[in-house]
């Protein structure tokens, strides 16, 4: 779940148990009042109607049977009992004895005065009545249908006021949980967009008072310390191969100088041989390390032209064949392209030629039989060029790192090279807004695809 999900649902819940209690607070004290204030009303009743037929001369219990009966509100269901001391029941203003009482009651209300309870729905007062004549116990007994007829009201507007409430909240949570988080989602876009090229790029630190600013502030200078160390380490690398070069190429002439006087002395000759073979791969590494070290430093300095890509895997090939005339090579179409202009590409011709010949160099130095096929296809945005072999194949936990500079699978290490050369095709391919990528199998071959946009 979203951060931004999270904080609405419980914003939402909080507020929903905070609007429930609270509805259940009005409710209760409500129903509370009605009850007292309904059981004040039955005592009145009942001190009256003992009033009117203890002290008023000429009322008599028909009489006061046919008042109540006229007066007593039907709608309310109220009765009242009368006894006398010896629990004789001496009044009711009804016919039929609805409110059931026992004895045990009566004289709980003669001990205790003055007694509430309910009997079903009907709320129930007993009441000791008390002046000079013998002391009489009243119940009085009613249904509050205009007071229970406001709760229920009360209640409904309360449940409705709470699914508003709650859907109000919902949409609010939504709302100022998404503001809130703008500020993130916004740095999170612009970090998705920073890469190792661009490195130097800073994050909106917006008005450099809230904590989100500080964190953009924060993540600005650990992009500025990260920057100066790539920097360092790119100016580092470009420096020393450069350094590298000249003392190189004179130990290079050097060598080739000594070597004029080895003649006639095997031991000296080989010796000799070998300075140079490994002069050639220092100066190769320092050239390959130089070049990746420049590709980072001007990435925009290279000369771009048109190439057609089948011209170019061919000169790929005649160089190969030049240097490792053991090596075969084969070029295919698996479709001919239907427009002249699908294998025609901008790039520098130098570079990409580099990367073919090293696929090509990779695919017949690692295969026993020093074969490698190189397959053009097309389709309406790409141009893409296939590098096969029959080779050793690579192990599906070297795969991830193949492009790595220096590295090399150990089954590669009876063969020569020093690992950078497919770090240097990514490179290339990368400066070309291509891609490269791989697929292989131990002992069954490898297949390098390069794919570029045509024009
Ligand atoms: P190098 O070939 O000089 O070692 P690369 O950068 O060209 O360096 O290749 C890196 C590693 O990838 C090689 O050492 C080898 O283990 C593996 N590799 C590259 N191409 C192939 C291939 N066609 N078949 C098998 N392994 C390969």
């Amino acid at each position: 779940m979203k951060i931004k999900e999270r904080i609405a649902l419980q914003f939402t819940l909080l507020v929903a148990a905070i609007l429930l209690l609270f509805s259940l607070a009005i409710y209760s004290v409500s129903e509370h009042y009605r009850q007292e204030e309904f059981y004040d009303r039955l005592k009145s009743r009942a001190e009256t109607t003992c009033r009117l037929l203890v002290k008023v001369q000429g009322i008599d219990k028909h009489l006061l049977k046919a008042i109540d009966q006229n007066t007593l509100s039907e709608m309310l269901d109220e009765k009242v009992l009368i006894f006398d001391s010896q629990n004789e029941m001496v009044y009711s203003s009804v016919d039929d004895k609805l409110l059931t009482y026992q004895a045990s009651l009566l004289d709980e209300v003669r001990k205790e005065r003055y007694i509430e309870y309910h009997q079903g729905e009907n709320e129930v007062i007993g009441l000791l009545y008390q002046d000079e004549s013998e002391p009489l116990v009243v119940l009085a007994s009613a249904y509050d249908t205009f007071g229970h007829s406001k709760l229920t009201n009360l209640k409904h507007t309360l449940g409705w006021g709470l699914l508003a409430g709650i859907a109000v909240t919902i949409g609010l949570g939504i709302y100022f949980a998404g503001n809130a988080l703008r500020p993130i989602s916004r740095i999170n876009e612009q970090v998705s967009l920073i890469t190792a090229q661009n490195l130097s790029q800073k994050l909106d630190e917006g008005d450099r008072k809230d904590e989100i600013a500080q964190l953009a502030i924060n993540f600005n200078t650990v992009l500025a310390r990260l920057n100066n160390a790539f920097e360092q380490q790119k100016s580092f690398v470009s420096h020393a191969s450069h350094e590298l070069r000249t003392p190189l190429a004179a130990l290079k002439s050097e060598i080739q100088l000594g070597q004029r006087f080895t003649k006639n002395n095997t031991e000296l000759e080989e010796v000799f041989g070998n300075l140079f073979s490994d002069t050639e791969r220092l100066i190769s590494i320092t050239n390959s390390l130089l070049f990746l070290a420049r590709s980072y430093e001007n990435s925009t300095n290279f000369k771009m032209t048109t190439i057609h890509i089948e011209d170019l895997v061919f000169v790929a090939k005649d160089e190969l064949l030049t240097s490792h005339p053991a090596y075969r090579v084969d070029i295919d179409y698996e479709r001919i392209p239907e427009n002249g202009n699908e294998t025609v590409v901008k790039g520098n011709e130098e570079l990409l030629k580099r990367v073919l010949v090293n696929l090509l160099d990779n695919a017949c130095k690692y295969s026993s039989d020093q074969h490698a096929s190189i397959i053009i296809s097309t389709d309406p945005k790409f141009c893409t060029v296939k590098v096969r072999d029959n080779g050793i194949g690579i192990s599906e936990n070297d795969l991830p790192h193949i492009f790595d500079p220096f590295f090399r699978a150990t089954q590669a290490a009876d063969q020569p090279g020093f690992g950078i050369g497919l770090s240097i095709c990514q490179r290339i391919i990368e400066l070309h807004h291509g891609t490269i990528s791989v697929t292989s199998e131990m002992g069954v071959g490898s297949e390098f695809k390069v794919q570029l946009e045509h024009v």
